[in-house]
């Protein structure tokens, strides 16, 4: 393997310079191959490896990103980058009739296609944030720029970790494998137990102290903001989920999104309670207008409403206005408000008071507080 051998700066191996242009690489490329390739040198035992290293330098020369990194942080830079395998495809088969050059060309030029397994494509993870309201943008609706937080590669040290001029280093635990082996002797011989190292969690790789980058503190990912158009529906509740679709964390190789979830919390009002989409206020009137009847006039959500109190109002009494309540979300339906009256009394009467309701109990026969109640009267006046 390549890997094992000191292995030669790219530029060098496809002798082109530094600054050379894409048409200028495939051509290199495509020289080099036809030098190099084993069908062409079937005596030569070391055009194999020849022609692997000129096509793994083509792959990365010929793929802006890799040759972005392989600028910064050389081979180092590439660790861990599967390189497409040629040792099974003749000479003829590359550049003869049918000509496959050009469509593997494309999978080189296209970026990370070129891999050995076959990708599959993934869908990007939900994203769930909560979404503080107040009670009136509840009952209105709203719209919003959401912004969203989404990781992305670092730009100064394009994931690499470190800043310019240093690298990583082998991992102590694993000394750069990645996994730990660990012999057991049994009764029937060895059993060797593989791992993944803990320290880099298979990596092979670590961060020396001082290396890390300045931008990214050596995490290799900075996080970004995405401003989303958010439509929150009237009506919505403490609890609910607002649904954006294809707003959530980007798929993989061509997967669609996933989506951004909104889960609401609603600031309570101080006088509007709900109950799903019934508005329930408590509303407080004097023991006269409790007596006597009157028109009130009582707030709603959608403004204020005139309500008849009738005479003889007791305290608790529900008034209920029909289709006065919060809207269903993303429905033209509403629910009811129900107004619970509340009858207030005088904590302090002055003597003049007093005189008055003394003269009025007087006028007022009390059959009416037991009315409703004649089985407790009865009861009573049974008992010793
Ligand atoms: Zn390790
Ligand atoms: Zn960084």
């Amino acid at each position: 393997m390549l890997s094992e051998k000191i292995r030669r700066d790219y530029y060098e191996v496809l002798g082109v310079s530094r600054d050379a242009d894409l048409k200028t690489i495939k051509k290199a490329f495509r020289n080099l191959a036809r030098k190099y390739h084993p069908d062409m040198k079937p005596d030569d035992p070391n055009a194999e490896e020849k022609f692997k290293e000129v096509a793994e330098a083509f792959e990365v020369l010929s793929d802006n990103d890799k040759r972005a990194t392989y600028d910064r942080f050389g081979h180092e830079g590439l660790s861990g980058t599967p390189f497409r395998d040629f040792s099974g495809i003749s000479f003829d088969d590359l550049f003869g009739g049918f000509g496959i050059f050009d469509d593997l060309f494309s999978a080189f030029g296209g970026g990370s296609r070129a891999r050995t397994s076959r990708p599959r494509a993934r869908r990007g993870q939900d994203v769930r944030l909560n979404l503080e309201i107040s009670f009136d943008e509840a009952m209105k609706g709203l719209k919003k720029k959401i912004k969203v937080p989404n990781w992305a590669q670092c730009p100064t040290c394009h994931g690499m970790k470190v800043k310019e001029g240093k690298s990583l280093k082998n991992c102590d635990t694993c000394q750069g494998t990645g996994e730990i082996r660990r012999i057991q002797r049994s009764a029937f011989g060895q059993i060797v137990n593989i791992s993944t190292c803990p320290t880099c969690h298979g990596e092979g790789k670590s961060l020396p102290k001082g290396a890390e980058c300045n931008t990214c503190n050596g995490i290799g990912k900075v996080k970004q903001f995405r401003n989303v158009n958010a439509e929150i529906p009237a009506g919505v509740d403490s609890g609910m989920r607002v649904v954006i679709q294809g707003e959530g964390r980007p798929g993989e190789l061509g997967g669609p999104s996933g989506d951004l979830y909104l889960v609401v919390s609603v600031e309570e009002h101080p006088f509007f309670h709900r109950n799903g989409s019934d508005i329930l206020i408590e509303y407080p009137i004097s023991f006269i207008d409790a007596i006597l009847g009157t028109k009130v006039e009582v707030p709603t959500i959608d403004g204020k409403e005139t309500i008849k109190i009738d005479p003889g109002t007791e305290h608790g009494k529900i008034i209920t206005l029909r289709n006065k309540g919060a809207p269903y979300p993303n429905s033209s339906q509403k629910g009811d408000m129900h107004i619970g009256i509340i009858v207030k009394f005088p904590k302090k009467l002055n003597k003049t008071s007093k005189k008055v309701l003394y003269e009025l109990e007087k006028l007022i026969d009390k059959d009416y507080v037991f009315e409703d109640n004649d089985e407790l009267l009865k009861t009573l006046s049974s008992l010793k």
